[in-house]
């Protein structure tokens, strides 16, 4: 961890903090779906570790299943064209469906990926996001759970990547101005 955390400018929020809020997230996701069957949709690859937490603080029957998408090139910032990189392995047709995102930051991934997946016809469906940059959103989007609203600044850790480095830290934090500068991006 230690060449990793040379690059880090500060902790944001830090790996305790985190989990209690996944606890207190599953928590109100279990009250407000009694009863019911949970198909959670994990975005990947950044909402791979939350969505991870996430399953196992539910006591409820939950179903899990992935989504790959991508909006052209990596850097900083979304360019708001999404692209289908890895569909669902099975129908949500009729299925309590919780999409499991990392960050709302725009709001335009999921947008898109809301209308790509009413279409399909859930008997419900809501978002759950870890991070909200609400200052930033573009399209009238307002996630059903969050668990922080943070500045907008670009975050790295506990999923989230820059070039696909940093997803494996527990907690979540700010890279120096040096390494965008580094790889230009
Ligand atoms: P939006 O379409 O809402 O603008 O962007 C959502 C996507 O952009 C997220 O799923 C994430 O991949 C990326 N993104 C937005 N803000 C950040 C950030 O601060 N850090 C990282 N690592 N990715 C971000």
């Amino acid at each position: 961890m230690a060449p990793m955390m040379d690059d880090v400018a500060k902790v944001l929020l830090d790996e305790a903090t985190i989990q209690a809020k996944v606890r207190e997230l599953a928590a109100r996701i279990a009250e407000d779906y009694a009863g019911k069957e949970l198909t959670l949709v994990c975005i990947l690859k950044g909402a791979v570790l939350f969505a991870a937490d996430l399953l196992r603080a539910l006591p409820l029957p939950v179903e899990i299943d992935f989504m790959a998408i991508s909006s052209y090139g990596r850097g900083v910032r979304t360019s708001g064209v999404v692209r289908i990189l890895k569909d669902l392995d099975h129908s949500i047709e009729g299925k309590h469906v919780l999409v499991v995102e990392d960050i709302v930051d725009s709001g335009l991934t999921l947008s898109y990926l809301l209308e790509t997946l009413s279409s399909r016809q859930p008997a419900s469906m809501k978002v759950c996001v870890l991070l909200d940059k609400p200052e930033r959103r573009v399209v009238d989007l307002t996630p059903d759970y969050v668990g922080f609203e943070i500045p907008d600044e670009f975050v790295i850790g506990y999923g989230l990547d820059y070039a696909e480095k940093y997803r494996n830290l527990p907690f979540i934090g700010v890279l120096k101005p040096e390494i965008y500068a580094a790889t230009g991006e």
